[in-house]
């Protein structure tokens, strides 16, 4: 089943205030905001809207922020599913939670569906494989190229897509009527982790002097080859870290502290998978 994060009240609470930086990515996905909002407007001027866009970029980078903010700004609901949801033993499950997926989207028009990690199931047809293991995979895409080619591009259903694989997937899904569009999120640079960590220093209670600004400015110089997750987890390490030493407020040297804790967990994790 498709997780509805705003089911609660419709609404989802994130906007792009809360996503620093990426602002070429924010503009280009503006055209998909105004269109949910005011679907009519296009209809009415003959406009064919994109169905979808596909933001490709590394782990981290705020591509599920960025959709889910793109529902917030939108104010319409926000349906997602990872790749690997649709993979399960039993065969026939992919598809058909690709056909729930859109049927559920469609009853909720105005609406954002989300499909994180959509390598998982995008990866090029007709490579031969593991015979049998691929089938399920393959009827999985097929079964979204056909919701995609199903649905009219006035429909009022907007469909993100995230990846850190763009190199692998089919390009059928990449034709027009089907993610038409390609949002590039890239790392952040020095400038991009300052936003970043102002975002996340938000509701910390930081020293000051030196204060947020200056705390922000000093680690992002710190930080390079960090994203957004990263420095998300390095506010939250540095918190723990005062709180375990009963301070009243977290201070640089607690953030240099998680600093060092969140490189020694990025550099385990490349161990792994190396
Ligand atoms: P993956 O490829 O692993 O799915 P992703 O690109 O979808 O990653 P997100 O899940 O959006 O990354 O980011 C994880 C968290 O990192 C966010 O919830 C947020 O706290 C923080 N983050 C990432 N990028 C940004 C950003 N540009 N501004 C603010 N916070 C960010």
């Amino acid at each position: 089943n498709a997780t509805v994060l705003n089911a609660d009240n419709n609404k989802v609470e994130v906007t792009f205030k809360d996503v620093a930086g990426l602002a070429e990515a924010k503009e280009e996905i503006m055209e998909f905001v105004q269109y949910l909002k005011k679907p009519e407007k296009y209809k009415e001027l003959g406009a064919k809207i994109p169905k979808g866009a596909l933001m490709h970029g590394p782990p981290g980078t705020g591509k599920t922020l960025l959709a889910k903010a793109t529902a917030g700004e939108a104010g319409v609901p926000f349906l997602t599913m990872s790749g690997s949801d649709f993979m399960e033993m039993f065969v026939g499950v992919g598809p058909s939670r690709v056909r729930d997926l859109f049927a559920q989207a469609r009853s909720m028009a105005p609406c954002i569906i989300f499909l994180d990690e959509i390598d998982a199931i995008g990866r090029k047809r007709g490579r031969g494989g593991f015979v049998g293991g691929n089938d399920e995979r393959e009827n999985t895409l097929n079964q979204l190229l056909v919701e995609m080619d199903g649905f009219a591009s006035n429909s009022g259903v907007v469909v993100l897509a995230g990846t850190n694989r763009a190199d692998v997937l089919d390009p059928a899904l990449l034709r027009p009527g089907r993610f038409d569009r390609q949002i590039v999120i890239d790392p952040p640079d020095i400038s991009g982790r300052r936003e970043i960590f102002q975002v996340h220093l938000g509701r910390i209670r930081v020293a000051d002097p030196p204060g947020k600004e200056e705390v922000a400015k000093r680690m992002s110089a710190r930080t390079p080859g960090f994203a957004g997750a990263d420095i998300a987890n390095v506010c939250n390490e540095a918190a723990l870290i005062a709180a375990r030493t009963k301070k009243d407020a977290v201070e640089p040297e607690d953030f240099e502290a998680a600093i060092d804790r969140v490189i020694g967990g990025l550099e385990k994790k490349n161990l792994v998978m190396s």
